[in-house]
């Protein structure tokens, strides 16, 4: 039997309210994308089909602004990237589409090679500075991410844990990893200091996020099919997954079974906690260890919109308040990145310019430090602003003795 929740199904449900369009920061930004109503339900219910796809769908960003507005629980985003695969069956992908979508591969590539990273860097460098990236189709004007001398999963094998009989494995994500190892770390700190010894499975995949929005459905397919496999292996010992990365929390907790339509989805999910989401249930169950320094921090919080989309509320600020930090959410919409869009030159202007209203916001300063708990978020405040943000669970980390 189909599962009703699948993203294909939902489309039924639209009222034509136009809520998803007025919350939509792409048809915001520019006249020429017809928006969520038009591109989603509406066209995906009546054609879905390659031959009339529809010419603006390549605006969506999946920053899922829309699914969160909808009054009738349409997967608006979701049909979105249903259709862009339709389209990427019969065209073919560009040399820059190819690169953004395949972060990981570049990531494994780089570290097979001694001082890979370093000379990764260096040529993203050049790559920048004589106009190569731009040429490719990516957004010149960006600096790519840098990769981290040790990535996360060699460093994790140095870190003495300190934490007793309880366990949770740890779904790294490929920014962590390969770019910002630190978070890890911190993450490994806070767990420890909690009671967890922290696992990482090295036959986890990329979350697929970067293909979905990219066209390589049959792709992400596969990388869903093993991380829930493992993900349920997990959960038949009792183990949750827990990432400290809020899109790929939201993928491996709801993008799977919406796209996908199999019932081993939701199983896996139901094992799969976001960071703080993970932290604010010991808090409910009296078992978070609350032998904290006090935080005393004026912390500006760009929330991700894919944590919004989770509705699971705040979780890193409440805690964050509750050890005394002053945290002001920067209440300036999406940020404009969306993961890889902004990534791509036809796409930077419009990333910068819904990004505008956080960066200004930034631009303050009233603040000691500006967090965030998704990586790409984190790069486009520090591109837009000059400011750079770093993830809430370093801030917690740090408060631990
Ligand atoms: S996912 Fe974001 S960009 Fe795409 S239609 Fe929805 S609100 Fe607009
Ligand atoms: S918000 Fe939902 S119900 Fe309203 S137009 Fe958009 S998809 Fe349809």
């Amino acid at each position: 039997m189909s599962d009703k929740t699948q993203a294909i199904f939902t489309g039924d449900r639209c009222l034509s309210c136009t809520s998803c369009m007025a919350n939509c920061p792409v048809m915001a930004a520019i006249k020429d994308y017809r928006g969520p109503k038009l591109v989603g339900p509406a066209h995906g219910r009546m054609h879905f089909s390659q031959e009339d796809i529809e010419a603006t769908l390549e605006f969506c960003s999946n920053c899922k602004s829309c699914d969160r507005a909808c009054p009738s629980g349409v997967a608006v985003s979701t049909l979105n990237m249903l259709q862009r695969a339709e389209y990427y069956k019969t065209h073919p992908h560009t040399q820059a589409e190819d690169m953004i979508a395949h972060g990981e591969r570049a990531g494994k590539m780089v570290r097979m090679m001694p001082f890979g990273a370093t000379f990764a860097n260096i040529g993203m460098e050049f790559g920048k500075t004589l106009g190569i990236f731009s040429k490719l189709g990516l957004a010149g004007e960006r600096d790519m991410p840098a990769y981290a001398s040790t990535p996360f999963k060699d460093l994790y094998s140095r870190i003495k844990q300190t934490a007793g009989g309880k366990k949770i494995v740890m779904f790294t994500g490929c920014f962590i990893n390969d770019n910002e190892p630190q978070v890890g770390e911190a993450f490994v700190k806070v767990m420890n200091a909690n009671g967890y010894e922290v696992l990482i499975d090295k036959g986890f995949n990329c979350c697929g996020s970067p293909l979905v929005v990219t066209g390589y459905l049959d792709e992400a397919k596969q990388h869903a099919d093993n991380n829930a496999d493992r993900i349920l292996e997990w959960k038949k010992k009792g183990i949750p997954v827990v990432t400290p990365c809020t899109s790929c929390s939201l993928m491996l907790k709801e993008e799977y079974h919406e796209l996908f339509a199999e019932h081993k989805f939701h199983e896996a999910a139901e094992n799969v906690y976001d960071a703080f989401e993970f932290l604010e249930i010991l808090q409910e169950r009296g078992e978070f260890n609350d032998n904290v320094k006090p935080i005393s921090q004026k912390l500006l919080y760009h929330v991700p919109c894919h944590l919004k989309c989770q509705a699971i509320g705040l979780p890193a600020a409440n805690i964050l308040e509750e050890f005394g930090a002053n945290v002001q959410t920067a209440d300036a919409g999406c940020c404009g990145i969306s993961g890889n869009y902004g990534f791509r030159k036809d796409k930077y202007d419009i990333s910068m310019k819904i990004g505008a209203k956080l960066f200004e916001r930034v631009k303050r300063k009233d603040f000691d430090k500006v967090i965030s708990d998704c990586g790409t978020c984190r790069m486009q405040i520090h591109h837009g602003s000059g400011i750079k943000p770093c993830h809430p669970i370093e801030i917690l980390a740090a408060a631990y003795q």
